[in-house]
């Protein structure tokens, strides 16, 4: 590679990945461990085939019965009021972050987040040649008034705010993002990729839309939906916004298949839910496991848990794989992440656990 002409600033840099080893329990990347159930399954085969006949022609471009069917559930899960003109859907969270930044940002643009956070921001501003900084968090990785003016500071374009964030699960106290939302004159980006398992009561920021013309938040079906295979995200915002998002998108970008397959997923929803109420149980069921265990875990409102401390996480990471877990090393130095998987697994997980640190700890 190191021949190849490419470009001076990628030279040396190494593509985003998490560690895959075919384990038997996976709890490295925070996806729904429920599969579809057999009658989703069902209706999908049965759209795949109708889709199937007609994949010679081109998509619909502007997606708009999947952008119909995702503001009548963001409606129902977060009391919103949207239409489809307020929805923006991508091949995943991802590719929407990457047109937002395509859109918003640029050499003469900064982008300021909240450390320790998810990597791939930095590499979307590397993309689109925005500059990219971080705030750090309060030690217990909240975020306060202090913060967000040391952020404002600094005169940022761009500002995003992870909640549930990742990789420490911490929620973002409304009353921090309406006090964002009443100082920060540019384009605030909210991810909402965990929202679905926010504690009950939490209001989405999707509520503030109506009055925020600059806010934007981007949701997934990767992680509550069980679908991170079919690869759909979506941004909400006001119509101006989502129009101006047209810009920069591909022609075509979403699939006919992709596009079929999440509208019948999204039929699903009520049954998902079930799901969610019992990973959120039994992610307030570890978390009080791991803390009468001696470990410090940050609280969480997302599909995982931040645990620590250890003196040297990779060998206990390490000593989990031989074990046949598969957890993340990821966050600040001495933390580990697990996501909430299946009872079953997560009960493999506490012996493995218990078994490598007993001499691991800090
Ligand atoms: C997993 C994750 C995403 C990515 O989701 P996709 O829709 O699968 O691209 C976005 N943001 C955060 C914080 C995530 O953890």
């Amino acid at each position: 590679m190191n021949d190849l002409p490419i470009r001076s600033d990628l030279v040396g840099r190494s593509p985003y990945g998490a560690p895959q080893f075919d384990v038997p329990v996976r709890l490295n990347t925070n996806e729904n461990p429920f599969g579809p159930s057999p009658e989703l399954v069902a209706e999908l085969a049965k759209v795949i085939s109708k889709v199937g006949a007609s994949l010679n022609r081109y998509p619909d471009r502007d997606a708009l019965a999947l952008r119909a069917d995702l503001a009548k559930y963001i409606n129902t899960e977060s009391q919103g009021a949207v239409t489809a003109e307020n929805i923006w859907p991508a091949n995943g969270s991802n590719e929407v972050m990457q047109q937002l930044l395509q859109l918003f940002g640029g050499p003469d643009k900064l982008l300021v987040t909240f450390a320790p956070n998810y990597s791939m921001y930095e590499d979307y501003c590397r993309n689109t040649f925005t500059n990219y900084e971080t705030a750090n968090r309060n030690s217990d990785f909240s975020i306060d008034q202090k913060i967000i003016d040391q952020v404002l500071s600094r005169n940022p374009d761009l500002i995003v705010v992870t909640s549930p964030n990742n990789p420490t699960g911490t929620v973002l106290d409304p009353a921090e993002l309406t006090y964002l939302l009443d100082n920060f004159k540019g384009v605030l980006i909210v991810d909402e990729a965990y929202a679905e398992f926010r504690p009950a009561g939490t209001p989405s920021a999707i509520l503030e839309i109506p009055s925020h013309p600059r806010l934007v938040v981007v949701r997934t079906m990767s992680k509550a939906f069980s679908f991170a295979g079919a690869r759909l995200g979506y941004a909400v915002a006001q119509a101006e916004l989502i129009e101006a998002l047209q810009l920069v998108r591909l022609p075509y970008h979403l699939s006919k298949v992709t596009q079929e397959v999440a509208r019948v997923a999204l039929q699903f929803s009520a049954e998902l839910q079930g799901q969610v109420n019992l990973l959120r149980s039994e992610r307030d069921t570890l978390a009080i496991w791991l803390r009468d265990n001696g470990f410090t875990v940050a609280p969480s409102g997302a599909n995982f848990l931040l645990f620590g401390p250890f003196g040297d996480r990779t060998q206990t990471w390490e000593q989990l794989v031989t074990e046949g877990v598969l957890i993340r090393e990821t966050g600040p130095d001495g933390w580990l992440r697990v996501s909430i998987g299946t009872p079953k697994e997560n009960n493999k997980f506490k012996a493995a656990l218990l078994k490598v640190t007993t001499n691991n700890r800090k």
